[in-house]
């Protein structure tokens, strides 16, 4: 079986825990940051409130948190190693690119049949983040992350996805999307992934909980993938009330082993800076599952059974794969 790579030393399955699949710990946009820099940043300060945040979180039960800040959202591993080493949550690094449209203009000069010809250096950077290490460091990824949005997959969308199936084929990575829930752009990337030769069962399609569309998500499901209701708190996507209508309704089909549950939330982005989500989503946090969320669902008749599936058993089925699957 996989052993899961976390910040700090490989784990077991049986370690995993309970575990929010979709976080952010630093979200940042380097050639803006050092072009205009931002007033509320400071490392330091940063790395101090999410040791609080998710010390806090690890006491509520949560064991595992997964950073899907890939390149393309100003990835820095060796600031959240900073957090990792001071807290005692497990904290999991993903690879990939984080590209709605097109990839900066390096890799349009680079790779197979491009001016400077060789191997598609998007294959060669996430096969040794996750085998070898990122950045120079140890730590090696756990998930690959892919996104497509309202423009569907693009050519060089395309391409990440493409190396990322590579990448997932050669070591047993999953695969988390970003996906444009009101274009039901999930299929269209169970599509691509499939084609490339991804297993769809070891596939998260990140945001299908923005649909209100409940024959969508069915589709979804059927196909294989894992739903992820990973943006509770982000009202200014969905509002939480539509997420739990359309979540009850698929719990009461059976799908609970088909369903993960996130926020999407941050402790710093540039995106949407402290300052505005202090003032437009104060309960966008990673404490809001734990806070409101589950307490709702309980009195609305979810069981504990279901709520260990989707915040335990599921997790643990993606990062570690198929129980008697191992490396494919
Ligand atoms: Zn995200």
């Amino acid at each position: 079986m996989r052993a899961v790579p976390t910040f700090t030393g490989d784990i077991a399955a049986e370690e995993v825990g309970e575990t929010l699949l979709h976080e952010h710990l630093f979200v940042r946009q380097p050639d803006v940051d050092r072009a205009l820099p931002d007033d509320e940043w400071d490392a330091d300060r940063a790395v101090h409130e999410a040791v609080v945040h998710l010390d806090a979180l690890h006491d509520r039960g949560v064991r595992t948190v997964v950073d899907l800040t890939v390149p393309g959202l100003g990835r820095d591993v060796r600031l959240v190693t900073r957090v990792a080493k001071r807290t005692r949550m497990r904290l999991i690094a993903a690879t990939g690119w984080y590209t709605h449209d097109a990839l900066p203009a390096f890799f349009r000069l680079h790779g197979p049949g491009r001016l400077v010809d060789g191997p598609d250096p998007l294959v060669e950077l996430f096969i040794r983040d996750l085998t070898r290490g990122i950045q120079g460091t140890g730590v090696r990824a756990g998930a690959l992350k892919v996104v497509s949005d309202s423009d569907g997959v693009t050519a060089d969308v395309r391409r990440v996805f493409a190396a990322a199936a590579v990448a997932h084929r050669e070591t047993g990575a999953p695969v988390f999307t970003h996906s444009h829930s009101p274009s039901r752009g999930g299929l269209e990337q169970q599509e691509v992934l499939a084609e490339e030769g991804v297993a769809l069962d070891r596939v998260v399609i990140g945001h299908a909980g923005d649909s209100g569309e409940v024959d969508y998500l069915r589709e979804l499901a059927a196909r294989g993938s894992f739903l992820g209701f990973d943006r509770f708190g982000m009202e200014h996507a969905a509002p939480d009330a539509q997420r739990i209508a359309t979540l009850l309704a698929l719990l009461e089909e059976g799908l609970a082993p088909q369903i993960v549950l996130s926020h999407d939330a941050a402790i710093y982005s540039r995106m949407t800076p402290p300052s505005w989500r202090r003032a437009r989503s104060p309960q966008w946090t990673m404490h809001h599952l734990h806070e409101r969320i589950l307490p709702l669902l309980r009195t609305r008749g979810v069981g504990d059974d279901e709520i260990r599936t989707m915040m335990r058993d599921n997790p643990r089925r993606v990062l570690v794969g198929p129980e008697n699957g191992g490396l494919r």
